[in-house]
């Protein structure tokens, strides 16, 4: 078993899109730079059990309901059927493709990377458990740990009966029916995926209705399509009880109508995920976590210890992969004196990568009247957009919610095919402060889907022009 000493200038903990490019952007600042990952390959929860897995099976979803409705648009493509095999040979592919690359990444940019689990010895000090065990010494430390599915107390993981997302990825084949708990992003993503592959799905959600932190409009229209679907999507139901039988496992619901009972072979659990810390002795850095085990950071996300920083999963910001990504190049410019300014969090995007997509930035109308706001907002359905009726693609719509004193756009809502991509205009637009009058202003291309931003800005103005 080797033993070195190495001293580097930054060390990353954990190499998910946080930590990874934490470390990238610390190398181009000219540091010297270690990332630590106990998992055997790169990439964190985002490449590998994540967004990228995720999207793959998305992907081949797409492409079945595409081919299925493929006649309409004069193409025949003969008996349609899913080798659902094949599926989960393409999700492994990319993930391995894209695993090696962020390995290619680490190496171009000179980065050490040291294979093991990561625990402080003091401060300054951090012990590498692995194959080769061994200890560095750290100017500055980023801890990019991440989450993990969060169980149910009652009903332990037991596959292929109760899976988390972890387990759900993984499924050789298609269950017949499934029973997702909780629906937020993860849990709304695997019900589309599994009910286009056939499975009879029910989602249970606590709320009035699913995608909860997304715009009203938004949850209540992304439940009809779920309906229009077949997903039976049961809002204001609670899970009462719960126990493994066998065919699968059986759910007692408390929902509007009363109790009722549902039996299924799969039930995935997905009511949110829990900090990683457990393993890395915070306390000797003199770190105290918070009472639901997240690291505490101010707004240029500096733990406790001056000199270590977190980010990502690890901290109380919304779970996703670019606000890790982003916080990963905020402290390695702040570790090299650059002076950056905190990130605003509102400007986030948030998206869900459904059938249909969800994509959302800045505050919803509710929350934009709640902070005080004269509100104002326009609405444009994609069935009156051209390039979305060319695919066959009419459900949902566009909502910007604006302020109605100085006219500028304090949320956009997209609820509809391509969602999570269109949501990139919304964000640049919030980031340079915009109004709904320099959006209307700005020639879009025709035909495009992104004509359904503009429609929703002139629509904002009160003269929406294809409607
Ligand atoms: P992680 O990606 O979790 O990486 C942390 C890394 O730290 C891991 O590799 C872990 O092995 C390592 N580690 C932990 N402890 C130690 C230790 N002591 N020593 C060494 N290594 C350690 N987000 C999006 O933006 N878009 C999406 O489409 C999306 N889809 C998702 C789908 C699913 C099913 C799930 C579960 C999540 C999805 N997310 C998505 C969320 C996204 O994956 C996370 O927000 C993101 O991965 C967080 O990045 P991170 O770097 O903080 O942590």
């Amino acid at each position: 078993m080797s033993e070195t000493h190495a001293e580097f200038d930054v060390v990353v903990i954990g190499a998910g899109p946080g930590g990874y490019v934490a470390a990238i952007r610390a190398a181009h600042h000219g540091l010297k730079v270690a990332v630590i990952e106990k998992d055997a390959r790169l990439g964190g929860t985002c490449l590998l059990r994540g967004c990228i897995p995720t999207k793959s099976l998305l992907h081949s979803a797409d492409l079945l309901r595409d081919l299925r409705q493929a006649k309409e648009f004069g193409i025949l493509a003969g008996n349609v059927e899913v080798d659902f095999a094949g599926v989960q040979r393409a999700r492994s592919k990319v993930v391995s493709k894209s695993a090696a690359g962020v390995d290619y990444l680490m190496r171009s940019n000179k980065v050490s990377v040291l294979s093991g689990t990561a625990s402080f010895v003091d401060p300054h000090t951090l012990r590498v458990e692995g194959k080769s065990p061994t200890t560095v010494r750290a100017k500055h430390v980023v801890v990019a740990t991440g989450s993990v599915p969060r169980p149910l107390p009652s009903l332990p993981v037991e596959a292929p009966y109760v899976v988390t997302s972890d387990e759900l990825l993984e499924f050789p084949k298609v269950p017949r029916t499934m029973a997702v708990l909780g629906a937020g992003a993860v849990g709304v993503e695997f019900a589309s995926v599994f009910r286009s592959f056939g499975a009879e799905v029910t989602v249970i959600e606590m709320a009035d209705r699913p995608l909860p932190i997304e715009d009203e409009d938004v949850g209540r229209e992304f439940a009809r399509i779920y309906k229009k679907r077949g997903i039976d999507c049961r809002t204001s139901t609670k899970l009462t009880a719960s126990r493994r039988v066998d065919a699968g496992v059986e759910l007692t619901l408390a929902g509007p109508d009363g109790e009722s009972k549902l039996t299924v072979e799969t039930l995935l659990v997905a009511i949110g995920r829990r900090p990683v810390v457990e393993s890395l002795h915070l306390e000797r850095a003199g770190i105290a976590v918070d009472k639901d085990g997240y690291i505490p950071v101010d707004p240029l996300l500096h733990t406790q210890a001056a000199h270590i920083f977190a980010i990502g999963d690890v901290i109380r910001t919304p779970w996703l992969a670019h606000v890790a990504s982003a916080e990963g190049i905020l402290v390695s410019d702040v570790i090299a004196g650059k002076n950056p300014a905190p990130l605003n969090y509102l400007q986030t995007p948030s998206c869900t990568y459904s059938d249909p997509e969800v994509g959302s930035v800045g505050l919803t109308e509710k929350a934009a009247i709640a902070k005080g706001y004269a509100v104002k907002t326009g609405k444009f359905p994609f069935s009156a957009v051209a390039k979305a009726r060319i695919g066959g693609h009419t459900d949902g719509f566009v909502k910007i919610v604006a302020d109605k004193k100085y006219d500028e756009i304090l949320g956009v809502h997209i609820l509809g095919n391509h969602a999570t991509d269109l949501i990139a205009e919304a964000c640049v637009a919030m980031r340079l402060e915009c109004t709904t009058e320099e959006l209307a202003n700005t020639i879009h291309a025709h035909p495009t889907l992104a004509e359904g931003v503009l429609e929703a800005a002139h629509a904002t103005l009160g003269k929406a022009m294809h409607i």
